[in-house]
This record gives C-alpha cells, sequence and structure tokens, in this order.
C-alpha cells in the first residue's frame, strides 16, 4: 500500500512515520507512506494557500490551486502511482474533516484494501467547497470535535489501517480479537504473576481448557460491551445460550442495585 500525506506540516509525520509499527512495516516495504507540503503548490509568488472567505466573516480559507495541484503531481508521478493490484483501481482521497463520515474499524478495514490512499490535511476555518465537490472521494472524521489541523487525525487513521495491512502485526490474531472488529469490546486479559497483591487471575485462564477459556473471554466481551457500551449490543449475533446468560447477568445485577 501507499499512502501520501497533503499536509503544510510534513514535520510532524517523521517521528510517527518512522517509529514502532509504522516504521517496521515501512522497512519490510508492505507500505509506503510519503507527505507532500501543498505550500509548493500555491499559484503566487508569497506561496500562500489560503485566502479570505467570499461573502466575509473570520478565518481563513484553503485555496483549491495547491491541493488540486499537490494532488495531480502525486497522480503524475509514476513512482508514487498505484498499481492495478491489491484493491486496484483509483486511489482514494480522502479529506480529513470533521464534518466527514465517523471513522471506525470497519471503516480502517475498508482502506486497508486499498492499494493507494491520498489523505488531506487542512488547517484554518475550513476548504473551499470545490475541493469537497470536485477532487475527493471520502471525508473523514475522527471524532466529534474540532482539532486545529488535519495531521493528527490523519495519523489515528494511517495508523488504524496499516496495522490492518497483512504482514505488518508480528501476531496476526491481535488484530482480528481486537475491539470492534466483530462489534464487541475485546475480553480482559492477565499475565504472571498469577497472583499480584492478593488479586488473582481467573482460575479458568490457568485451566489450560482452551473451549473453557474461549467460551469465558466470549461472555466477558459481551459483557464489557453490555456495560460499557449497550448501543454496540443491537448488531451482535447471539447465540440461544448467549442470550439467556446476559439475561441472567442482567437480571442478577439488576437485583444487586
Ligand atoms: N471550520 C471547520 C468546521 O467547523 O468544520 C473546522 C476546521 S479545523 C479548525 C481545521 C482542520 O483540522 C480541518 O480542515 C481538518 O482537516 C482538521 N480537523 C479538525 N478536527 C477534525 C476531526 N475531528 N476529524 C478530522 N479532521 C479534523
Amino acid at each position: 500500500m501507499r499512502i501520501d500525506v497533503l499536509t503544510l506540516f510534513p514535520e510532524m509525520f517523521e517521528g510517527v512515520f518512522a517509529s514502532s509499527i509504522l516504521g517496521k512495516a515501512q522497512d519490510r516495504g508492505l507500505v509506503s507512506l510519503s507527505t507532500v507540503n501543498f505550500r509548493n503548490f500555491a499559484d503566487n509568488k508569497h506561496n500562500t494557500v489560503d485566502d479570505t472567505p467570499y461573502g466575509g466573516g473570520g478565518g481563513m480559507v484553503l485555496k483549491p490551486e495547491p491541493i488540486f495541484g499537490a494532488v495531480e503531481h502525486v497522480l503524475s508521478n509514476p513512482g508514487r502511482q498505484s498499481d492495478d493490484g491489491i484493491g486496484g483501481g483509483k486511489p482514494r482521497v480522502i479529506l480529513m474533516c470533521p464534518q466527514g463520515q465517523p471513522f471506525t474499524q470497519s471503516k480502517a478495514a475498508e482502506l486497508a484494501a486499498e492499494s493507494h490512499l491520498i489523505m488531506i490535511c487542512g488547517h484554518y476555518e475550513g476548504y473551499d467547497e470545490r475541493i469537497r465537490e470536485f477532487l475527493v472521494t471520502d471525508e473523514l472524521s475522527i471524532g466529534d470535535y474540532v482539532l486545529t489541523g488535519g495531521e493528527l487525525p490523519a495519523m489515528v487513521v494511517i495508523d488504524a489501517v496499516v496495522r490492518l495491512l497483512p504482514g505488518v502485526l508480528g501476531n496476526e490474531m491481535s488484530a482480528v480479537t481486537d475491539s470492534f472488529s466483530d462489534g464487541l469490546l475485546e475480553y480482559p486479559h492477565y499475565t504472571r504473576p498469577a497472583d499480584y497483591r492478593g488479586w488473582s487471575v481467573p482460575d479458568v485462564l490457568l485451566s489450560g481448557h482452551h473451549a473453557e477459556i474461549s467460551k469465558w473471554r466470549r461472555l466477558q466481551s459481551l459483557a464489557r460491551t453490555l456495560a460499557r457500551r449497550p448501543e454496540l449490543m443491537e448488531r451482535v449475533e447471539l447465540s440461544p445460550a448467549e442470550r439467556q446468560w446476559l439475561e441472567e447477568l442482567k437480571r442478577s445485577e439488576n437485583a444487586e442495585r
């Protein structure tokens, strides 16, 4: 996979791209991460990328020319062009934007199947609307709050997507059992010592009984999701036994109150 990030602050990405799993994924040729400073595509001698809004009002608006120019540069640069391999087709051009579609684990999985992503990081008040209308394929928000720029949101999306690429995580199972992958929050984890300050690890995890451990983990996931994110439960498929177990859990919790 290739990811090109259009930003006015490429230096913000240096540490993130070079460190930990993202750094290793690049070293192993699993992903190529690049930044493009779209100020280099400004069409005026002062390299201005923003201007005041038509109609008045506060804040500056990102001009269309530098963004269109930078995207077209990425598309025309053979070294950067995606091939027709995995995912194939045209690159997704993603605008980071608080008004965009909420970014979720399933969106991360969808993007991980692409071969080329171009991400645009905004700043200032907003973008010239023609960027949204005529250039981008997706608009993504990382949550209902407003940050100063699209760099941190782009890093969040890139990290979530790259860790899903085949071969990136050492233990492939760790992405499969992650929270949200199957619609549930992940079950609790324990490691040595089996007893710490009198707080002991649940017996079942020490039993070596794989079927029992799987069952315990599934029920813990269900209980945790019900307690912390009940709205997620609506889309979870439950066996009759699980449904009954959850009803009993709810009854016993109500009785304790
Ligand atoms: N005036 C804009 C609005 O109300 O929608 C907010 C602009 S914000 C100050 C500047 C830039 O930060 C945005 O263009 C976007 O790239 C980025 N940004 C801020 N919050 C974001 C979020 N929750 N998700 C994704 N990008 C965000």
